[in-house]
């Protein structure tokens, strides 16, 4: 038999995933059309992230500057977002050609985004990275430092928070991460609540490819998924 291809592969697995999340927003007492999809493109051919545009992917993220500024003359029109760790110094590189950075994870890199949105003169639209198994290999925030960072981070000209991103730990389990999820929901209900100037807060990034369904039973306004629409990849990154 012949080996399937990446473009079918993706439209058996987007199918599937937009039936889960119709069934988990069920659940939440939500529709999917609530549910942001963001598929994980990293690694992915920008024919095949085309094909999944052109069959419904409206969001994407990508995970490194070098490889998201090389496929970016490519993609056809789509919301594009940043979700992996950034260095200070390719901040430049990437304000302005992203809709959200979902992956601020200190108040050092906020900084930096807030000085590069001001000379380019637009505000960015931010996610702080909450580093919630307070895991040692994991960037983000402490639970307990965000509050204290919304606060200072929102006094910065040239960045709006708009919610929190998160990655928990790797689980075997879907329902593993039920408890993380909860945490960091009631969290966003928190920061919505805190009063600041420059935020807007009505997003909450978390489920993955493992664990989407449970996420968004959780609370999750926005999934980001690679393997569950793509397949797995040939290299870890
Ligand atoms: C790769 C990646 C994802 C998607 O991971 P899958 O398990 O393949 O769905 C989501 N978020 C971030 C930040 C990623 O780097």
């Amino acid at each position: 038999m012949m080996e399937k291809s990446s473009v079918d592969i993706f439209d058996e697995n987007y199918s599937r995933v937009l039936e889960r999340m119709t069934h988990a927003a069920e659940k939440a007492g939500k529709t999917a059309d609530d549910i942001t999809l963001l598929a994980a493109t990293k690694t992915v051919n920008v024919d095949v992230i085309n094909h999944a545009i052109k069959s419904g992917i409206e969001f994407i993220g990508e995970n490194r500057v070098q490889e998201f500024l090389s496929k970016l003359p490519d993609y056809y029109p789509v919301h594009k977002h940043f979700i992996g760790h950034l260095q200070t110094n390719k901040v430049k590189d990437i304000v302005g050609r992203v809709e959200l950075i979902h992956s601020v994870d200190s108040y050092h890199l906020a900084k930096e985004i807030s000085k590069q949105s001001v000379k380019k003169n637009i505000i960015s639209d931010i996610l702080l990275e909450v580093n919630v198994g307070d895991e040692q290999s994991k960037y983000g925030f402490s639970i307990c430092d965000i509050s204290d960072n919304v606060e200072k981070i929102c006094l910065l000209e040239g960045v709006k928070v708009r919610g929190l991103m998160a990655i928990p730990p790797i689980s075997d389990t879907p329902y593993a991460n039920k408890k993380y999820f909860d945490m960091l929901y009631k969290l966003f209900i928190d920061i919505r609540g805190q009063k600041t100037d420059n935020s807007s807060v009505d997003i909450l990034s978390m489920g993955m490819s493992d664990d989407y369904e449970t996420a968004i039973e959780c609370g999750a306004t926005m999934i980001r998924l690679g393997t569950a629409l793509f397949g797995k990849r040939n290299y870890i990154v």
